[in-house]
């Protein structure tokens, strides 16, 4: 389907695939995109105009998510650097009722009360799940036995890796969206990621999600998967409730298509908007080196009595949509639509 940009490009006898189009257009988003990433520097790459986009959603050319990068503690020999090397996070509780539960790589979040909890993601894979899942709730004490369910957010392997193994350990309902159950099926069994787990329950656009004393709200935002869901739930600060927002899958990695991109633009303003009607002031991701929980939770080990939570923000908390929305726009300029 050529659409009016396409056609404005081959009427300018741009290339058709791939190359610059708009670096002017491209570049002023991606100043606004940088200007509101200071509150968000985990985001800012996004908005890198010389990036190589790839395309781990393409099946025919390699296995599915296949070119996700490796974790960085399974790095090894060349390449692993420094990195390798950092200690594992230890799991936290980050909220009364949100704990952290995942590694460098990616994240797992625990939401709830001991009266029913969601898992959010599942890392990796199997060993991955038994190590932080499992073992991240046994050192803070908690019983995975009130596990009610594991919502994967996006379709790929570092989210849904590890999640048949919880469902299978504990007898839960694993929850996505219709679009990324179809999405990631075709995917077969990847070395690191395993196989997708078989299709399970459907979670709808708005759809509220009740367990135990809790409830979340999961919202469609397609972009960087079709069917990838953002999240909105309560938190709560020794009692003070405050409101979170979980941004379901961030990264430009579904290849050189402006309209995936503009889609993913318009994700990040429905969430916008949906997180100021929820009075969102927490602003969440399942990977750790994007919202800075790493260092915000190191933060919070260091509280004391009386100092804010580092992981509330203020109003500035929704330049985070600015740096989603514009960095998207500005790469969509950098291409022209594919053949
Ligand atoms: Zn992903």
């Amino acid at each position: 389907m050529k659409s009016v940009h396409s056609l404005v490009c081959a009427a300018l006898f741009l290339p058709a695939t791939g190359l610059s189009h708009d670096m002017d257009e491209a570049k002023a988003h991606a100043e606004r995109g940088l200007k509101a990433a200071e509150a968000f520097p985990g985001y800012a790459s996004l908005c890198n105009l010389e990036s190589r986009i790839r395309n781990v959603n393409d099946r025919s050319a390699s296995n599915g998510a296949r070119r996700e990068r490796p974790a960085s503690g399974q790095r090894s020999g060349q390449g692993g650097g420094e990195r390798a090397e950092r200690p594992p996070l230890p799991p936290m509780q980050v909220f009364d009722n949100l704990y952290f539960l995942g590694n460098r790589s990616v994240s797992a979040w625990l939401y709830g009360t001991d009266e029913g909890y969601l898992l959010i993601d599942g890392l990796n894979n199997d060993e991955e799940a038994e190590k932080y899942i499992l073992g991240g709730m046994e050192t803070l004490g908690l019983d995975p036995d009130r596990i009610e369910a594991i919502l994967v957010t996006h379709g790929h392997g570092d989210h849904y890796g590890g999640a048949d193994y919880i469902s299978e350990e504990l007898g839960v309902e694993i929850l996505m969206s219709a679009e990324d159950w179809k999405f990631m099926a075709p995917f077969g069994v990847h070395p690191r990621f395993g196989p997708p787990p078989p299709r399970g329950t459907d979670v709808a656009d708005g759809e509220v999600l009740e367990f135990g004393e809790s409830s979340l709200t999961a919202h469609l935002t397609p972009g960087h998967t079709p069917g990838g869901l953002s999240l909105v739930f309560d938190v709560y600060d020794n009692g003070i409730p405050h409101a979170a927002m979980m941004w379901g899958g961030t990264g430009f990695n579904f290849g050189m298509y402006p309209e995936i991109f503009r889609q993913y633009a318009d994700s990040a303003v429905k969430m916008r908007d949906l997180s100021q009607e929820a009075g969102v002031d927490v602003m969440l991701s399942n990977h750790s080196r994007r919202d800075g929980s790493d260092i915000l939770m190191a933060e919070l080990a260091e509280r004391e009595s009386g100092e804010a939570h580092p992981f509330v923000v203020g109003k500035e908390g929704y330049d985070l949509f600015t740096v989603l929305e514009e960095c998207a726009l500005a790469q969509a300029a950098r291409f022209v639509e594919p053949e």
